[in-house]
């Protein structure tokens, strides 16, 4: 694993050799992130023989480096789901999105997995008026459909945020948080419980249709099996370059301070709520329960280890909170976000028995695991029209190879609105 406060705090990984000769087996799982597991988990649940493969181990990828907030819905809101996917469909989907964290929780009570979930809500922190204006409502979508949002005032989200720096704040009491890694790590132990093989440092180098279905082949020994699902999402590579080619890889970056004092912890998100806010190039953070304030934001589009590439996180976390101005940074990570030009997640039918899935658009906690458990259905015959998400072709982007360059010019333009936005507030 690579180096992050969720590394050096989650509890210890389950056993995964390698994956040694030949496997049979009714479903093969290609990635052990929240997606590859949680499908891997529900399809032996219900029965069926799973081998899964991951080239590191389960959580090396975006599940077990990301900002732990469990989040519920997707970046569209109701209304337009539905008005995309028609009445119906799109009430299942906005039913499912919402529901997303309950699956999560639910879970981890399930099989005690000791991963720190709390559920005291995420708030959606509102940076100028035109995006209280959308807040608003958003939140009056959501409670025309049974959910309990509530509208902060800027002095409500002041309290509960620890920082003056937002003018309101959507509180959505379905979010919560959780360490991601150790979840992945629990995830990975229900899986193996339910029956599932697990092969850690076993990466799929290439998928060949045979005659009863699909060969995944690793360097030490192949998976033969009917169905197959690809749960690389961001870290997908040429092993199936019209999945890779149709998901935009963006990096995130996160900074963990040192245990801050308890004066800090009881001004700084003090009931335990979780953040990101509504910039388009949004800064997001949580409270460990060790009392690290953890913050995450933008930086260059390819991963980078190098220190300067946090300095504009950590002048975020000293503007938003002054009084963290002198306490150490203890922790410098990065992962891989899979985004979509439409910001909707995907399940894609590859090929007859072959499946993907991914695209969270960085909401990946929930729906990652949500999908994971619509896949292992997939492969267990669930017709297409029974999919609250329906599924669609795998669509190269065009110009992929230029999405550095697309992407680069796309920040500098939405940096600019966002800080227009703030000035006129
Ligand atoms: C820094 C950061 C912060 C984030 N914060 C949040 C947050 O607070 N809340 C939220 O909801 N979402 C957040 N996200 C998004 C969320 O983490 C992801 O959407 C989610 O983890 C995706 O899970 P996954 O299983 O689809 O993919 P991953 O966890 O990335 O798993 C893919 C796996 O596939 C494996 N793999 C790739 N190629 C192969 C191969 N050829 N053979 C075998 N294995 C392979 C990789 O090793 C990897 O382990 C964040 C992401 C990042 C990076």
């Amino acid at each position: 694993m690579p180096d992050s406060l969720w590394a050096a705090t989650a509890p210890s990984p389950a056993s995964c050799p390698p994956l040694s000769g030949d496997r049979f087996a009714e479903l093969g799982v290609v990635g052990g992130g929240f997606t590859g597991l949680s499908a891997a988990y529900h399809a032996a649940e219900a029965g069926a023989e799973v081998v899964l493969v991951e080239a590191a181990e389960p959580g090396w990828g975006a599940a077990g480096r990301n900002g732990g907030q469990v989040i519920p819905g997707l970046k569209l809101d109701p209304d337009n789901l539905e008005h995309r996917f028609g009445a119906e469909r799109g009430r299942r989907l906005v039913d499912f999105a919402g529901a997303a964290p309950d699956l999560v929780f639910e879970l981890v009570t399930r099989h005690r997995i000791d991963c720190g979930a709390r559920r005291q809500g995420w708030v959606h922190a509102v940076h100028g008026r035109a995006a209280l204006r959308l807040e608003e409502d958003r939140m009056r979508q959501w409670q025309a459909r049974g959910a309990t949002l509530e509208m902060l005032d800027r002095n409500q989200v002041a309290a509960v945020l620890g920082t003056d720096e937002y003018i309101a704040g959507l509180f959505d009491p379905r979010g919560g948080w959780l360490q991601p890694l150790a979840y992945a790590r629990g995830l990975a132990r229900a899986a193996q419980s339910a029956g599932a093989s697990l092969h850690g440092m076993s990466p799929a180098t290439r998928i060949v249709r045979n005659a009863d279905g699909w060969r995944i082949a690793t360097p030490s020994g192949n998976v033969i099996a009917k169905q197959v699902l690809l749960c690389t999402n961001a870290y997908t590579d040429e092993l199936w370059p019209r999945l890779s080619r149709s998901l935009i890889p963006v990096t995130s970056y996160q900074v963990a301070t040192e245990p801050l004092s308890d004066e800090l912890r009881a001004r700084i998100l003090p009931k335990g709520h979780v953040s990101s806010d509504t910039r388009r190039l949004l800064s997001y953070f949580c409270m460990t329960p060790e009392g690290r304030l953890v913050m995450g934001g933008r930086g260059p589009i390819r991963e980078s280890e190098r220190r300067e590439v946090y300095a504009h996180i950590v002048a975020s976390m000293h503007k938003l909170f002054p009084e963290t101005s002198n306490a150490r940074v203890d922790y410098f990570w990065s992962g891989r976000v899979a985004v979509t030009l439409d910001q909707l997640p995907k399940i894609c039918e590859l090929g007859p028995g072959l499946w993907s899935g991914g695209g969270y658009n960085g909401r990946g906690v929930a729906m990652a695991t949500a999908i994971g458990r619509l896949l292992a259905k997939c492969a267990g015959g669930a017709a297409a029209d029974s999919l609250p998400l329906p599924p669609s072709k795998a669509r190269p982007l065009p110009f992929h190879g230029l999405r550095g360059l697309a992407i680069g010019l796309a920040v500098a333009w939405k940096l600019l609105l966002d800080a227009w936005e703030v000035r006129r507030r």
